[in-house]
């Protein structure tokens, strides 16, 4: 927690008093693992307090405004932090009533109305009581980040520090957890995900915002401290609708979770809509099938597929009239669509996928490492899609490519069953 002290009083800066506060509540705050990052001092002066409550806001997550409490004009800050969070002042009951006893034994002149300004808190705020004092404290959260208001007088501070705010700061730290949510993407490099989301992760504070590229695919880990899910997820659905109103997004990412995959996505998807998928694989020659073999329960999905890595095999095990294989080529249009169209048949499944291409290191037919053509086969249509996975290893093109086919698939179930 990174928190800033503004000390609010003009008498600080004409150097008339010391702002021994700053230098207590950083103690104190030591002393809970609190980091004090800021010391800031301003006037009894409305327009430079917002300025400082602007620049704080954005670099601390506890802002402790000491002074100014008081009940004259000059004393400002309750009224000028509840115009910077765009909240009223209510009363509170208690410090009312303390105000009530402490002027009950004194001439009711004594008492004017501007005494009772001391006993408002800004809307929302845990009132922090004053045991020394008529000017109650309070705290609140906004946004993620906390504000504290404090009186001046040390011999008000103090009290109130030790006995209110602390154990208040620690009780809730202790309630709070981190909880966090993995947003996944397939279709969009890390540092073009960083460029777009630029302005939300340049301003992140809370939830934090942290990207992470993995073979083929980013994540997104969204992350806030909070007392309950239900607060943590209703500031998690709040970045996550801003980050997927970016460009593509809403349409690239597929999932949630660390443990998710498009492989995991598809498996449900095919299960919830009591579908068969089966693939005829040669650049990948089974990779496809061992991830979709590897959920318990794919048997369900998966009635069984083909590897078939030469000329030949594709022929002999799908049979697909080897002239016209031979002459469109291994890695083509056409042997993509048959590949896919006849091991649907053979199987009898839903959807037949295939996987044909140029893994490396060199090229194939001429066509360079890390073309790859995927076929799609459904009962109303087959097609070819060409993918060019370049710049990579063969090992991650031929996982990068088995991505490609979960991912075709998955947008083929989503859209009813008609291929894009
Ligand atoms: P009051 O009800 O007395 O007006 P307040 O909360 O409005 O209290 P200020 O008017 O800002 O506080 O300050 C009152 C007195 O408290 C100051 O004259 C000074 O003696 C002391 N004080 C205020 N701020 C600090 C500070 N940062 N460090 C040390 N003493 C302070």
């Amino acid at each position: 927690m990174k928190a800033e002290v503004i000390a609010v009083g003009t008498e600080i800066l004409t150097g008339q008093i010391v702002n021994t506060n700053a230098q207590f509540l950083s103690e104190k705050f030591a002393q809970i693992g609190v980091d004090v990052f800021y010391h800031t001092a301003v006037g009894d002066n409305e327009e430079r307090l917002l300025a400082a409550l602007e620049i704080a806001r954005d670099r601390s997550d506890l802002i402790v405004l000491c002074g100014g409490l008081g009940p004259t004009e000059d004393d400002l800050t309750k009224q000028t932090l509840a115009r910077f969070l765009g909240r009223d002042l209510v009363f509170d009951e208690a410090a009312l009533a303390r105000l009530d006893s402490f002027f009950a034994s004194r001439p009711a002149s004594s008492r004017t109305p501007n005494n009772e300004r001391q006993a408002q808190i800004v809307v929302g705020s845990t009132p922090l009581p004053n045991q020394t004092g008529l000017a109650v404290g309070g705290l609140l959260e906004q946004n993620g980040v906390t504000y504290v208001v404090l009186p001046g007088p040390p011999s008000e501070l103090k009290p109130m520090v030790t006995e209110e705010l602390i154990p208040l700061l620690v009780s809730q730290n202790q309630k709070q957890q981190l909880y966090s949510r993995v947003l996944r993407f397939f279709g969009i490099g890390e540092s073009q995900l960083v460029t777009v989301l630029g302005d939300l992760i340049n301003q992140q504070t809370d939830p934090t915002i942290a990207p992470y590229a993995k073979t083929g695919e980013v994540t997104l880990r969204l992350s806030t401290k909070a007392s309950s899910k239900v607060e943590a997820d209703a500031k998690l659905d709040k970045l996550e609708e801003k980050i997927l109103t970016h460009g593509e997004l809403s349409q690239l990412m597929y999932g949630y979770g660390d443990d998710n995959s498009l492989a995991a996505v598809v498996f449900e998807l095919l299960l919830s809509q009591g579908a068969t998928l089966t693939a005829a694989e040669s650049l990948t020659a089974g990779l496809f099938q061992a991830t979709l073999a590897d959920f318990s329960g794919a048997s369900q999905v998966f009635p069984g597929g083909f590897v078939t890595y030469s000329l030949e095999q594709k022929s002999q095990m799908l049979g697909i009239d080897p002239e016209k294989l031979a002459a469109a080529g291994v890695v083509s249009d056409f042997t993509a669509c048959a590949m896919a169209e006849q091991a649907r048949k053979l199987t009898s499944s839903d959807y037949g996928v295939s996987l044909t291409g140029v893994a490396g290191p060199d090229r194939l037919e001429d066509q360079p490492v890390g073309t790859v053509f995927i076929g799609l086969s459904s009962h109303k249509e087959t097609k070819a899609y060409r993918f060019m996975i370049g710049g990579r290893s063969r090992q991650d093109v031929r996982q990068i490519a088995c991505m490609h086919a979960f991912n075709l698939i998955r947008q083929t179930l989503l859209n009813g069953g008609n291929l894009l």
